[in-house]
């Protein structure tokens, strides 16, 4: 039969894998073996989304290949126990609201939201009060439409997470209407606002605070808020900005090694497959690990393409480094009740890909 109508659409559309002039645009060979972080014990990614079961093979044999052991992951509710079924030893959760549509019963569902992921072991609730997403959701983290949400987290001894702030780059471009997405200074504002008002409970800020352009201020935070630590995912905000202060980040991390938690903000996809999760791997090992100095196989949309990033690596060292991949998230783990099964070092050892 021929015909000239337009074809139906999928059901299901599946979707053309990502670009690799996206993810590699250097050619780097991202399966090339590279040596395990050197720490002893599990390595812990403290940040990041594994949205679906489907995603665990890819995203696992990439993990494997670059010697990371554990996931402290965003999963919606509804994969979560597909996810915890495949990968017992390897994955905690976060708890997280629906995200994909934004009902009138949005609080009430995230409570019970909270509870099931409870009953599944997390003790930790995200926040992701961004300048984009206050603007689109209305809640700021005083509304009083989240007081049951942190009424539970109370009751229930669990820890915070939050996102606040993003790259200054969006404060001077999308962000730059002032009236209608508030200020820095009013996004800090309110998050100081709530953990003075929340003085107990262990606190993440999401992405080194949510601006690593500005060292000075995390230094004031985390001096003055003893339960704050930060997790230093993201990797296209991280490789430029901690690249730009290579230095300057590199003191802040030795000086807050005990403050700082490795996280990558890895996020699955159905059309991400093992290279495209590797970039993320290699680069944020590149960054922290070693003194590489050279482009990144990542492109950073922020930037114009003949004004790429250079990643200036921080070399940390080798004590650094076993604080932020295990010591500091096992430790922040343990005080709420969570926490991986130590492997031992050898069948941690044996994942990496050879
Ligand atoms: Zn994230």
């Amino acid at each position: 039969m021929t015909t000239t109508a337009t074809p139906a659409k999928p059901v299901s559309p599946v979707l053309a894998p990502a670009n690799p002039d996206e993810y590699n645009r250097t050619g780097i060979d991202l399966r090339r073996p590279m040596p395990r972080p050197k720490v002893k014990g599990i390595t812990i990614d403290f940040h990041c989304h594994l949205f679906a079961a489907r995603h665990g093979r890819d995203w696992f044999e990439a993990a494997d290949h670059y010697g990371l052991d554990a996931f402290v992951t965003m999963t919606p509710l509804e994969e979560a126990v597909g996810i915890q079924r495949d990968h017992p030893d390897r994955i905690r959760f976060i708890v997280v609201p629906k995200w994909t549509e934004f009902t009138p019963d949005w609080i009430d569902d995230w409570l019970m939201r909270l509870e099931a992921f409870y009953n599944l072991g997390s003790r930790m609730v995200k926040f992701h009060a961004s300048p984009g997403t206050l603007q689109m959701r209305q809640l700021p983290l005083e509304s009083p439409k989240l007081k049951p949400i942190f009424r539970e987290i109370i009751a229930r001894k669990m820890a915070i997470m939050t996102h606040i702030g993003d790259p200054e780059v969006w404060y001077r471009g999308r962000y730059s209407d002032a009236a209608k997405y508030g200020t820095r200074e009013q996004h800090y504002r309110m998050w100081e606002d709530s953990m003075r008002e929340h003085p107990d409970t262990p606190w993440v800020g999401a992405h080194m605070g949510g601006n690593p352009e500005d060292l000075d201020r995390l230094q004031d935070m985390l001096d003055r808020y003893p339960k704050l630590m930060l997790d230093c995912s993201a990797t296209r905000w991280m490789q430029r900005e901690i690249s730009a202060h290579r230095d300057a980040a590199r003191e802040f991390f030795i000086r807050n090694q005990d403050r700082i938690l490795f996280g990558t903000d890895q996020v699955s996809g159905n059309d991400r497959g093992f290279d495209f999760l590797a970039s993320r791997f290699w680069v944020h090992r590149k960054l922290w690990e070693t003194a590489y100095i050279g482009p990144s196989p990542i492109i950073d949309p922020d930037l114009p393409n003949d004004a790429q990033p250079i990643i200036r690596g921080l070399a940390l060292p080798d004590e650094v480094l076993q604080k932020i991949y295990h010591d500091n998230p096992t430790a922040f783990l343990a005080k709420i009740g969570m926490g991986f099964n130590e492997l031992n070092e050898r069948e941690a050892a044996n994942r990496s890909a050879h």
